[in-house]
């Protein structure tokens, strides 16, 4: 499983708003968290262009205020999408920065630098990102880093991860692996509770990871030897403290409106400055009933001051707190585990932070205490950093290492499939493979082709409609001059082979005559 690399090898959580890195030192034998050049374990996943610089993590946070239209965040909630997709266009309503429609449908970010207009793909600005956290991880460590573990939400398509990898290259990294975070979650539980004496069976262990932009939900089997299974995964990759906030600042502009009948969405520097006092009042309302937010000539001139209370907040997301206890049932059920059954209950990401998310997650699973002693920000890195050290192969002594006792099991997270029609009619989804199956996989559907069709096109799905348009295409292929047979169609057989990596590959056979087509889909 392990390859020898060049330099050290990081484990790294790109977060939607804040992003971590970490890194496992064999001499120590401990993983360490890599700070910031501030001194700070996270970084912000922000990029900012000014006229004299490029500035990435705290400094361009910092400046947003001032430079609203040049100033990057979010990216996480664009990579590996399409301009027309419905959530992009919600998104983009929300963002002060400018959004195009690039090549091959990609959403590009546009900036303006000394004048002149300048686009960049999302993978291009996560890659900023990454780079960011391998020169700061260069600098703790004292030598190059060259190879790095990335963590991806669980519910992340193959294009989104295909994206993510890309600006792990971009950033001069290779990509030993990309790993679910609730998966990385867990290795850094395992590890943080194998010494436990009182721990004997395997536990079914519950991750629920609630960032800045995605919520993951996980259900795991963990065995004190290390071995991993993840039975299913579920979650919501457009989910998180971004859209608490977004709330929040929508409730503002509105009882701004109400009271001096001026639109503050028409100025994106208030709406940057907003933005801000509306994450830290978000924040404060975390450990107080009551938060302000105050600026001072937000608009025109006009000072802007109001008191938001918790019952407030959590009234105006309480829709998104549902929906986070829905996906956590249905991952029970997919898992095929009763709730009672869950051993553990471990909450990471920052908005875990927020009471009320707590205390139904606690209630949802009948008052059990949710495990609070695992750090919730680094975790994820944490685990990734294991990984990376494991699959790198850099570490000296792998007999006497805890890291080489990890085994993972991993599942898919959405259903992969192939277009059919019925009766004639095109654009229905057959799944070939169901999500939360363990990989590695291989498994077979049976076709016709269309009636007197000498062709027949196999387009390949992953999504859980049973409509395709509503589903993610990942590539598709043809067989040509097709027997008939007696009833006027051909007979193909479809094989879906998913290996240990996640490489996903489409094979077509004609059984009649045994020809026989396939592609490569790289990682789901
Ligand atoms: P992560 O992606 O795990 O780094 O989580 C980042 C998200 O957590 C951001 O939306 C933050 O605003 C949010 N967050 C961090 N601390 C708190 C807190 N004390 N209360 C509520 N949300 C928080």
């Amino acid at each position: 499983m392990s390859q020898k690399v060049k330099g050290a090898a990081i484990g790294i959580d790109l977060g939607t708003t804040y992003s971590c890195a970490a890194v496992w030192f064999d001499r120590k034998k401990r993983v360490e968290v890599i700070p910031n050049e501030q001194g700070n374990n996270t970084t912000p996943s922000f990029v900012a262009f000014n006229d004299s610089e490029l500035l990435v993590g705290e400094g361009a946070k910092d400046q947003i205020a001032r430079n609203p239209t040049n100033t990057l965040f979010d990216v996480k909630r664009l990579i590996g999408s399409r301009f027309h997709d419905p959530q992009v266009q919600k998104d983009m309503k929300s963002w002060p920065f400018k959004i195009i429609e690039g090549p091959a449908e990609k959403p590009t970010v546009v900036v303006e630098l000394n004048g002149e207009e300048k686009k960049y793909a999302p993978e291009e600005l996560s890659a900023m990102v990454l780079k960011k956290l391998k020169e700061c991880a260069e600098a703790f460590i004292g030598r190059e880093v060259t190879d790095a573990v990335i963590t991806v939400p669980a519910y992340f398509n193959n294009n989104q991860r295909e994206a993510t990898k890309e600006a792990g290259t971009l950033a001069g990294l290779n990509v030993l692996r990309l790993i679910n975070e609730p998966t990385a979650a867990a290795i850094a539980y395992g590890l943080d509770h194998m010494a436990d004496q009182t721990w004997h069976n395997d536990k079914n262990v519950l991750v629920f990871d609630l960032g800045g932009g995605t919520f993951d939900v996980s259900l795991l089997k963990i065995s004190k030897t290390g071995v991993i299974d993840v039975k299913a995964v579920g979650g919501d990759t457009h989910l998180g403290g971004e859209d608490f906030d977004r709330t929040l600042v929508n409730y503002c502009v509105n009882e701004f409106k109400k009271k001096h009948r001026e639109d503050l969405r028409r100025n994106p520097r208030a709406m940057g400055r907003l933005k801000v006092a509306c994450e830290k009042a978000k924040r404060d309302l975390s450990s107080s009933i009551f938060a302000p937010v105050e600026i001072d000539c937000l608009y025109e001139g006009i000072d802007f001051s109001i008191k938001v209370s918790r019952a407030k907040f959590e009234e105006l997301n309480a829709s998104y707190f549902e929906k986070c206890i829905k996906l956590v049932e249905k991952c029970l059920f997919d898992g095929e585990i009763k709730k009672k059954d869950v051993d553990e209950v471990v909450v990471v990401g920052g908005s875990t932070r927020i009471p009320k998310v707590r205390r139904l997650v606690e209630e949802f699973f009948d008052g059990k205490t949710v495990c609070k002693n695992m750090n919730g920000d680094e975790a994820v890195a944490f685990g990734a950093a294991l990984l990376a050290s494991r699959l790198s192969g850099n570490n000296d002594n792998d007999n006497d290492n805890v890291v080489s006792d990890i085994v993972l099991q991993d599942v898919t997270p959405l259903s992969l499939g192939v277009e059919i029609a019925i009766k004639g009619v095109h654009g229905n989804m057959s799944v070939v493979i169901p999500r939360n199956t363990s990989i590695p996989t291989c498994k077979k559907g049976i076709y016709h082709s269309l009636i007197y069709e000498t062709h027949a096109c196999i387009s390949v799905y992953q999504g859980e409609s049973n409509k395709v348009k509503e589903n993610i295409l990942l590539g598709r292929f043809e067989l040509c001059d097709l027997t008939l047979g007696s009833n006027g169609m051909s007979k193909l057989e479809v094989c879906f082979n998913i290996d240990v990596d996640g490489i996903l590959l489409v094979s077509a056979e004609e059984t009649s005559t045994g020809q026989r087509k396939s592609i490569t889909i790289a990682k789901i």
